[in-house]
């Protein structure tokens, strides 16, 4: 039997979910529900001073959002557990206990100005910037002099004098050599774990076999090869997703514009198309199609298919996608999404069937949801006015008045104005005038709507019904 897929997302709460990590997030998660696997989520708060709760609910709030559901983690429990960086500092406690036995790691008593001096020294004689590893060699009585005098010692692990490699299942094979790092902290003067040792501590005991985190990582893996090498545990697999960058080619930040998973939700955008949309950065479908339900990434994600270079974040493709997933929403489904924002404008809100009618019209021109507070306006509104001067000449036409008149004298004589009257109305105001085309179309469009290029007319006009249609004209009526 083959070993059971497990992968883990392991934010760090210090703020809102980034869109990079979300895109880590649903890779794991994707992969996870692709193997039948299990997707474990693990809070990284070591760094009590950055780490806060507020963060945390917030990012699970907006992994929930995007419908990524985990299977083991804060909130549900597991048999690995528990899922809090903060809640497993004994087990941290127990590993550095025996590593310190076993000679891989040793205390570590320099004060930050020497660390700081030796820097200097190695900076001024062109050499690379490492710990020298000079506590290594401590007597005893050294230690004993250098804790009486209040000096409270770091742990540091022994950096390997092999090159250590391993197999990435994105970037292929990769080997460090030793010099690249020196003998690094595992524990801080305070108790507390770094990151490259936790993170081991935890992946290996929550028997995590696939490592998939973004590209930023890669250079911290071999610190944590040493790790895993000095508890002689196995290494599980590792995969290092490209970086997103902005159009300028540079790290996706708050100079591109909005960069956390609740900025994209306020905005509008549904959890669905940011998903497809995220997934897509760095990683294509074999089909070459770009719009994918969450089954169909599930079904054809593939790790041979993730890319080796950075993705770039093109937030007009994403409009499109969203406008895309807009479109495809059910009208009740849509009303429910859109009724914040309708809300928020201050519209008085119609009866639900009526409202569902209004943003199925408006749907096709919205790319994020908070486009229906503009798009809407109109059925929120007494005052129809032409949009610009082009949309008003078309009231003004020599024609125009007659076409009114004609509307008007139709409008009179049926019962109920829906879209089939309405079309059958605007044909004999055609017939009874001989006015054809945009000079039939527009004043109409116009008048009604302000729009040269909005909704659907028989649409608007449905929703609107007889007695405002007949206002509206009327308003336009030169006695
Ligand atoms: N807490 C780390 C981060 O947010 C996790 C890195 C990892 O996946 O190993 O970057």
């Amino acid at each position: 039997m083959t070993e059971q897929v497990r992968v883990r997302f392991a934010p760090s709460p210090t703020g809102h979910l980034h869109i990079g990590n979300a895109r880590t997030a649903i890779m794991n998660w994707i992969f996870a529900r692709h193997s039948n696997g299990v997707f474990v989520l693990r809070v990284e708060d070591t760094d009590m001073e950055r780490s806060s709760e507020v963060s945390e609910k917030s990012i699970l709030q907006d992994l929930r959002w995007l419908g990524l559901d985990w299977d083991e983690g804060p909130e549900v429990g597991g048999e690995y557990g528990p899922y809090r960086q903060s809640e497993r500092l004994d087990l941290y406690k127990k590993y550095t206990e025996q590593l310190l036995k076993s000679g891989h790691a040793y205390h570590c008593y320099c004060t930050p100005e020497e660390l700081e001096a030796e820097k200097k020294q190695a900076l001024a004689a062109g050499a690379p910037v490492m710990y020298s590893g000079r506590c290594r060699t401590l007597t005893q009585e050294q230690k004993q002099r250098f804790e009486a005098e209040g000096r409270k010692p770091v742990v540091r692990m022994k950096y390997p004098e092999q090159p250590l490699s391993f197999t990435d299942l994105v970037k292929g094979e990769l080997s460090f050599p030793p010099e690249s790092n020196g003998d690094f902290v595992i524990v801080r003067a305070d108790g507390v774990p770094t990151y490259n040792f936790a993170v081991v501590i935890d992946d290996g005991l929550m028997r995590i076999s696939h490592v998939v985190r973004g590209n930023d990582h890669v250079s911290n893996t071999p610190r944590q090869l040493a790790v895993y090498h000095a508890l002689g545990w196995n290494l599980p697999a590792f995969a290092h997703i490209p970086m997103i960058l902005g159009p300028d080619r540079t790290r996706l930040s708050k100079r591109h514009g909005a960069t956390s998973v609740d900025m994209y939700a306020q905005q509008g955008y549904l959890p669905e198309a940011l998903i497809n949309f995220l997934s897509l950065l760095g990683w294509s479908s074999e089909s070459g199609d770009e719009i994918l339900s969450v089954q169909r990434l599930i079904e054809e994600f593939d790790f041979s298919r993730v890319s080796k270079s950075p993705a770039i974040f093109d937030v007009e493709k994403l409009n499109w996608m969203n406008g895309v997933y807009i479109r495809e929403t059910d009208p009740a489904r849509l009303a429910e999404l859109c009724l914040p924002y309708l809300k928020k404008a201050g519209y008085k809100l119609p009866e639900q069937p009526v409202l569902e009618k209004i943003v199925a019209a408006v749907a096709k021109s919205m790319e994020r949801l908070e486009d229906v507070i503009a798009r809407a306006e109109l059925f929120f509104t007494d005052d129809i006015q032409p949009e610009n001067e082009e949309a008003a000449r078309f009231l003004n036409k020599e024609t125009t008045q007659k076409v009114f008149w004609s509307f008007l004298r139709q409008l009179d004589r049926i019962e109920v104005l829906n879209a089939d009257t309405f079309r059958k109305i605007m044909k004999t105001v055609g017939q009874e005038t001989g006015v054809i085309g945009k000079d039939l179309w527009m004043p109409v469009r116009i008048a009604l709507t302000g729009q040269a290029h909005g909704p659907e007319l028989p649409a608007v006009v449905e929703i609107f019904g007889k007695q405002r249609c007949y206002r509206l004209i009327k308003s336009r009526i030169i006695e």
